[in-house]
């Protein structure tokens, strides 16, 4: 037992004292060392004909290529390439790599041996043209290309969609590409880039007929709305939102949203305002696009005079509120947000003609934001506290979401600052 304790530090060398012989030793040993193949010396490193790969079955063999050399064995290969040295593949992912056409497939060579994932569960051999992943549960497939690089960047089998499912397929429109994973999808088309899109807005958009959908492809991961509980996926003509109270819903139109702080609001964060505004208009089918926002210093102004706040109808200090519209294009909304309006309500949505906004004060509703853009996209008060219009103050909504009815919906849809994605 005393044996097994010494490391191979404390062995000590031969003892040569001939310089002759030390001479002659060196060489020999510098001789043998150059003629061993990388491929012998990749199989003595896994243990040779005691090891896992077992007896070799073929000789070290020549690719079709003419450079990379090869061996089989009993339990797997060993590949070199002077460009990637020696590296075994064995298994299920020898088999994928095989059935891909090996080193001529677009994998090329393998760059690893077959290593454990971080996981401990999976295993995967990077290859100089992408890598095939392998778990228990799902086999081995082949995943390359953009769609590679946006699975590494959402955190490769640790991500949410775990490993994949299949190999890069062609979409079925012979456009684009994709892999499906334990936990969604990734897409790319030449035009959008690599997208993931998954969980109950990949259900709705494969409900829809996937990138054969009016909607096309993703063009956007899953991104949080307004930091709220809403969930959107964006495509080519449109996105999915979804929400805890609407589920999944097809935004085809949007509206763009311009901030214009004279006064910070105080009872519910732009975000939250922006986030209800947006899981309300989701009924309708339009998006709440939160443009630009810009901070106002116009003292005089933080207390704004509406008058009677009567549509078409303004005062002096609404037509000088709403001059300053930087960054706003035609057809843009603009939201003024102030201390109080005179007399006090929570907003007022009586705007300058062709300069469509609103004004809402820093104690408004959550519900208050929408409601004045309902306005100015040219819906009315209703005497109903479950409806976004009602005309009882938005703090008496009983039922949040407050719901737009299907002639709201219409009315949202056919104005003119709501536009087709
Ligand atoms: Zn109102």
């Amino acid at each position: 037992m005393a044996k097994a304790r010494k490391t191979p530090e404390e062995k000590p060398g031969p003892v040569i004292t001939n310089p002759a012989i030390s001479a002659a030793v060196s060489s020999a040993t510098a001789n043998t060392i150059l003629q061993i193949h990388p491929i012998t010396a990749k199989y003595w490193s896994l243990g040779g004909a005691s090891g896992w790969l077992g007896t070799n079955t073929t000789g070290i063999l020549t690719c079709p290529d003419g450079i990379g050399k090869y061996q089989h064995y009993v339990n797997g290969s060993i590949y070199w390439h002077h460009a990637t040295g020696a590296h075994e593949v064995h298994g299920l992912i020898r088999a994928r790599w095989s059935s891909m056409g090996w080193e001529r497939s677009l994998l090329g060579y393998p760059i690893t041996d077959e290593t454990k994932t971080p996981d401990g569960t999976g295993r995967y051999n990077h290859f100089q043209g992408g890598s095939i992943y392998w778990h228990p549960s799902t086999g081995a497939w082949e995943v390359h290309g953009s769609i590679r690089n946006r699975w590494a960047s959402l955190g490769w089998e640790k991500s949410f969609l775990g490993y994949p499912l299949t190999n890069e397929t062609k979409t079925p429109d012979g456009a684009g590409r994709y892999n499906h994973f334990q936990g969604g999808s990734i897409y790319w088309h030449p035009t959008t880039g690599a997208w993931e899109v998954h969980g109950a807005i990949r259900d709705h958009w494969a409900s829809l007929g996937w990138e054969r959908s009016v909607l096309g492809y993703p063009v956007s991961n899953e991104e949080v709305v307004f930091g709220g509980a809403g969930r959107i996926s964006h495509f080519q003509k449109g996105s999915i939102y979804w929400s805890p109270t609407q589920g999944a819903r097809v935004l085809r139109q949007f509206v763009r949203v311009h901030v214009k702080q004279l006064v910070a609001p105080i009872s519910f964060t732009l975000n939250e305002q922006f986030a209800a505004m947006q899981d309300v208009y989701a009924t309708a089918g339009i998006r709440v696009d939160w443009s630009t926002t810009e901070n106002l210093s116009l003292s005089t102004l933080e207390d704004v005079d509406v008058g009677g706040c009567t549509m078409g109808s303004v005062t002096a200090e609404q037509i000088t509120l709403f001059g300053n519209r930087n960054f706003v294009g035609t057809n843009d909304l603009v939201v003024y947000y102030v201390r109080s309006t005179v007399p006090g309500y929570n907003g007022c949505a009586a705007h300058p003609s062709g300069r469509p906004g609103c004004v809402v004060v820093r104690t408004a509703s959550r519900w208050t934001l929408g409601h004045e853009f309902g306005h100015v996209l040219g819906i009315h008060h209703v005497n109903n506290n479950n409806r976004l219009m009602t005309g009882n103050g938005t703090f008496n909504i009983t039922n949040p979401p407050p719901d737009l009815v299907n002639t709201e919906v219409t009315a949202l849809l056919n104005s003119g600052l709501s536009r087709l994605i």
